[in-house]
């Protein structure tokens, strides 16, 4: 008896109704999607022109047998589910019913499938929703859906498509991220005849990672490992696993938009707001609020947990546990990077800060009108100084597909600007230039094997013995991997910021008096912003009164900050509650605060300092979570490491 069966009315109505076939891509992920319910190990994908002209998914999965291949066409006939409460826990990536019929009423599309059960294999044509054909055929296994010019009888929805480029960076980015959720089994693209991906089966997400991405993302990425937390179940209930496992970038790297965010629940790529708050969440106050880091997650839970049918092209999901879901992956992203503690190093080229090329497949740009080859230079790391962030033209972004990895552009693996460098320094990979090595030797040996990279971790900071500043601004400290520049404001900003929020956290925020208490004439609208925050104020140290309608009076602050700056501390934090009261959570807003009072309580640039005080300071950084970046997600340290010094004096 065949899988297929129509659902009934009462299933049919209550799956999220809508248009599944937008572009081409969404004709990809909804035939990739079948192919691993089939449970297929090799699919490939051909696309021309874009996939407007031709989209074709092959794969070796369990193939479909006659009666159910016709009926594989008709709404709401699907192998997925027959029951309203099998949508309670849906296990496989399609449950609809609907996309083979919608892909079919606006397109040429034909079906080759033979299942083991059957000698023979089907091969049906459809056009415009018509079937035209079907015929028995001698076929192997598995199935070929070839879908040609998609909207050929829908011209308004084809004016929509976008350009060739376009559309084949929507396929790829697809094709990609599916090969990165299912390493075990082989994906392949195609456009016009040219391959784009080609990934064998490999038993590691790290692995399938370095196909696509290559050594050096590898290496500049944190790897999650795989982290557990059990949900708190309902008594009647087993206990319910919820498992996380990916990649996330360095905090040096950060990215102008979301392009770079990939999230898997159960293996089905989605949007979630949810799951994009608890990253940004895990990042706050180590990356700029408006940078985004490069992510590859995985969360895996059992199905009752997760509604899938929410949007008709099944990308957003509801969690039954949303509070649950958000702090377990807000937390892993935390204990992570508190974990690596990585390290940035000197820009090679000056100004490389602020148009660093970064290799993460942002193809859904790059690849838009571009021709395949030329390199592209990308604003990706956020200037040094504040300001504006760097425009980002799409127009001008280019394609880094090569045959089974990404192509970074030119200067190849040159690590960008703001990444940690020394890393392949440390690994060996670098090849002296045969120039230097025939320089003879005469100035005695090197430092005996002391400049083999240790691990490039800011755990080494203790360490380091500070020798002075330059400009009264920057620590200089050596320590046994390397020279060390630390920018002294910042650096003291983490650590009073750390310490704001410990002590807000333990209710213990330390205050001063002020000799006089501070009067200040607030606004109608500062005075509403005044009200709605009153009480986080006092949690970070504040003794504020009303002094009359408009007028508060100050009679404590924030032990850090000095009494004249006090003032500009509270309008900084009544503006960080205007701007953000709409749409950031309190806690945002008491971080802003602490980072605010740190900002300004923080030693100056150009300001002298004894080496006494900058042995504190740097011990004080050590032991800071996040000694890597400011609050506002600055780098804190730079390492010249000893290898790059020997390198720079023709040494090595
Ligand atoms: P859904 O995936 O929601 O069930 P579809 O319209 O995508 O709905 O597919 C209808 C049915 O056709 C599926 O339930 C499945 O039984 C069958 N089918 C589709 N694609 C394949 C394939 N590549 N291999 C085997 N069976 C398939
Ligand atoms: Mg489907």
């Amino acid at each position: 008896m065949g899988r297929i069966r129509v659902l009934s009315d009462i299933v049919a109505n209550k799956i999220a109704a809508g248009e599944v076939v937008e572009r081409p891509a969404s004709v990809a992920k909804e035939l990739l999607e079948n192919s691993l319910d089939a449970g297929a190990t090799r699919i490939r994908i051909d696309a021309e022109a874009g996939g407007r002209r031709l989209l074709r998914v092959v794969d070796d999965g369990h193939g479909m047998l006659r009666d159910d291949a016709l009926l594989a066409f008709e709404r709401h006939a699907t192998s997925k589910l027959s029951d309203v409460k099998d949508l309670l826990s849906i296990g496989t990536l399609g449950f609809r019913g609907e996309a083979l019929p919608s892909i079919a009423s606006v397109s040429r599309l034909t079906l080759e499938t033979r299942s083991p059960d059957e000698t023979t294999g089907t091969r049906i044509e459809i056009a415009g929703g018509k079937i035209l054909k079907c015929d028995e055929a001698a076929l192997g296994g598995g199935t070929t859906i070839t879908v040609r010019d998609l909207f050929f009888n829908v011209p308004a929805r084809k004016k929509f498509l976008r350009s060739e480029q376009t559309e084949l960076a929507h396929i790829a980015s697809l094709a990609t991220h599916y090969s990165l959720a299912y390493p075990g089994k082989a994906f392949e693209l195609r456009h016009d005849g040219r391959e784009l991906l080609n990934v064998t089966p490999v038993s590691e997400l790290r692995a399938r990672v370095f196909q696509v991405f290559g050594d050096q993302t590898v290496d500049e990425l944190v790897d999650l490992g795989v982290r557990i937390r059990e949900a708190p179940a309902d008594p009647e209930e087993d206990p319910r696993a919820f498992q996380l496992r990916g990649f996330i970038s360095r905090p040096q790297i950060q990215k102008l938009n979301r392009n770079s965010i990939f999230l898997f629940v159960n293996g089905r790529l989605i949007r979630d707001r949810l799951l994009m708050h608890a990253l940004s969440s895990g990042y706050a106050s180590i990356i700029p609020p408006n940078a985004y880091p490069f992510a590859l997650l995985f969360l895996d839970c059992p199905a009752e947990e997760v509604d899938v049918n929410v949007h008709p092209s099944k990308t957003e999901v509801r969690f039954r546990r949303g509070t649950f879901v958000h702090d377990f992956v807000r937390d892993s992203i935390r204990e992570a990077l508190t974990a690596t503690r990585p390290v940035s190093s000197l820009p090679r080229t000056p100004g490389a800060q602020a148009a660093a090329r970064l290799p993460y497949s942002e193809f859904s740009q790059r690849v838009e009108n571009a021709d395949y080859g030329a390199p592209a230079a990308e604003p990706t790391v956020l200037p040094a100084a504040e300001g504006p962030l760097p425009e980002f033209h799409l127009k001008e972004q280019q394609p880094i597909f090569r045959p089974g990895r990404f192509d970074f552009g030119a200067g190849e693996h040159a690590p960008a600007a703001g990444q940690p460098q020394t890393f392949q320094a440390a690994t060996g990979t670098a090849t002296p230039s045969p120039r230097r090595s025939t320089v003879p030797d005469t100035h005695g040996p090197l430092p005996g094997g002391s400049y083999a990279e240790p691990a490039a971790s800011l755990e080494v900071l203790r360490d380091l013995r500070p020798v002075g500043q330059i400009h009264d601004s920057f620590i200089i400290a050596v320590g046994p991997d390397g020279l060390w520049i630390v920018d002294q404001h910042v650096a003291h900003e983490r650590i009073l910021f750390e310490k704001v929020l410990q002590q807000m956290a333990a209710g213990s925020v330390e205050k001063q008096q002020l000799l006089m208490p501070l009067l200040i004439e607030l606004t109608p609208p500062q005075q509403v912003e005044y009200n709605r925050i009153a009480a986080d104020m006092e949690g970070v140290g504040f003794e504020i009164e009303p002094f009359g309608p408009r007028t508060i009076a100050v009679k404590a602050a924030p032990a850090d900050v000095s009494a004249a700056e006090v003032e500009r501390v509270l309008f900084e934090i009544l503006e960080i509650a205007e701007q953000q009261l709409r749409q950031a959570t309190f806690e945002e807003i008491r971080r802003q605060m602490a980072a605010s009072i740190a900002c300004r309580a923080a030693i100056k640039i150009n300001t002298p300092l004894d080496l006494r005080r900058m042995e504190w300071l740097l011990v004080e950084l050590a032991q800071t979570e996040f000694p890597m970046s400011c609050p506002h997600g600055r780098p804190i340290a730079l390492r010249y490491a000893t290898r790059e010094i020997l390198r720079g004096f023709h040494r090595i």
